[in-house]
């Protein structure tokens, strides 16, 4: 365990945090990167946080759901094109119907990829019954972010409506790890009053709960969401600032936990177009080029700016993937890429 004081000094460490990070990875995670096809399958949301463009009171937002066979065409795309794994994330929804069509999902997906694809799930907090259905219907992994490990900032960021505890989002963690999955979670970083200290306990965090997988992102304000106003009366980290901070929360991770996953993260690329390949060389070692069909990509819009470039149909992947090489990584293509952690753990 690396204590508060130490995870403090390395996220105020500048350049020696980061190229100790990049060595870190190299001697265990290696130069692969780990790719999964994020398929955004809804964005119809019964929460309400205060940050989101698609919580449940922004009405501008026309809202759709993804029929099965557009969830599976992607898939089998995802599968023919070598990604290892997909992952499928959604509004939060809860209804013995949900459950049941993602289980389905599940089952197909395993099916038309000979059991080879790996699925994460990240579709917010879910009974146990419920994970336990989606685990044994295929689910491999799930990501749910703490969004901060700070109770008090954690409330700031969300309405006290008895609909949102943080309570209960631990407890769905805990049933996470329970239920053998592969469990990730992360923060946002940038937050109104958020301090420097707060993303230190937040990796405190990351290891008391011995966690496999990490994604951690920037907070973009969107214009439609009652944080954007908190955010122009309250004194910001500049954009620019918060990606460099991300990046140091990146390099500092992967020094205290150096065998889990570590997404390198789409809000990094509503910065600057290469943000994620900035990530990927100090620590992350996962991407997830978002494959929802074209029709519904730009509804599911979590902040401003959000990049629209890869997908099947924005045929993205031949730029990507030469990117990637470009900077130096292999990419770990038709190899589900599990935690190595989670391995040790199990
Ligand atoms: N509904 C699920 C999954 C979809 S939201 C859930 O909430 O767990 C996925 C993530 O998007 C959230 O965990 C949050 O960290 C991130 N997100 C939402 N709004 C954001 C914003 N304005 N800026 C940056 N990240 C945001
Ligand atoms: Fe819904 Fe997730 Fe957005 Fe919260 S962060 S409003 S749960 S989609």
């Amino acid at each position: 365990m690396v204590e508060f004081e130490e995870v403090l000094s390395l996220l105020r460490g500048g350049e020696d945090t980061l190229r100790k990070g990049t060595e870190v990875k190299r001697a265990t995670v290696g130069n692969k990167v780990y790719l999964r096809g994020l398929i955004e399958l809804s964005n119809k949301c019964v929460k309400n946080c205060l940050y989101c463009g698609i919580r449940c009171e922004n009405t501008g937002v026309p809202r759709y759901e993804l029929t099965d066979e557009e969830v599976l065409i992607a898939a089998r795309y995802a599968w023919e094109s070598g990604y290892g794994s997909v992952a499928i994330q959604a509004g939060e929804q809860s209804s013995a119907r949900f459950t049941d069509r993602i289980a389905r999902i599940l089952d197909k997906i395993k099916e038309l990829s000979q059991g080879e694809l790996g699925v994460t799930l990240s579709l917010g907090e879910q009974s146990r019954e419920t994970l336990a259905k989606w685990r044994a219907a295929g689910a491999d992994r799930y990501l749910m972010r703490i969004e901060s490990s700070n109770r008090k900032l954690y409330e700031s960021i969300h309405p006290n409506d008895g609909r949102h505890s943080f309570d209960r989002r631990l407890e769905a963690l805990y049933d996470l790890k329970d239920l053998k999955y592969q469990v990730g979670t992360g923060v946002m970083i940038g937050l109104p009053n958020q301090t420097l200290e707060d993303l230190a306990n937040d990796i405190v965090f990351f290891q008391e709960t011995d966690i496999d997988m990490c994604g951690m992102g920037p907070y973009i304000e969107h214009h439609g969401t009652p944080l954007y106003e908190t955010a122009q009366n309250t004194k910001m980290l500049s954009l620019e600032e918060r990606f460099r901070l991300t990046v140091q929360m990146v390099a500092t991770l992967r020094c205290v936990m150096p065998d889990v996953n570590i997404a390198a993260t789409t809000a990094l690329q509503a910065i600057r177009p290469d943000g994620r390949e900035t990530a990927l060389a100090v620590g992350a070692n996962v991407l997830m080029p978002n494959i929802t069909p074209s029709t519904e990509i730009s509804n599911y819009k979590l902040y401003d700016n959000k990049p629209i470039r890869e997908g099947k149909m924005g045929g993205g992947d031949a730029e990507l993937f030469a990117s990637l090489r470009s900077h130096g990584f292999e990419i770990g293509l038709h190899e589900q890429g599990n935690s190595m952690h989670y391995k040790k753990r199990e």
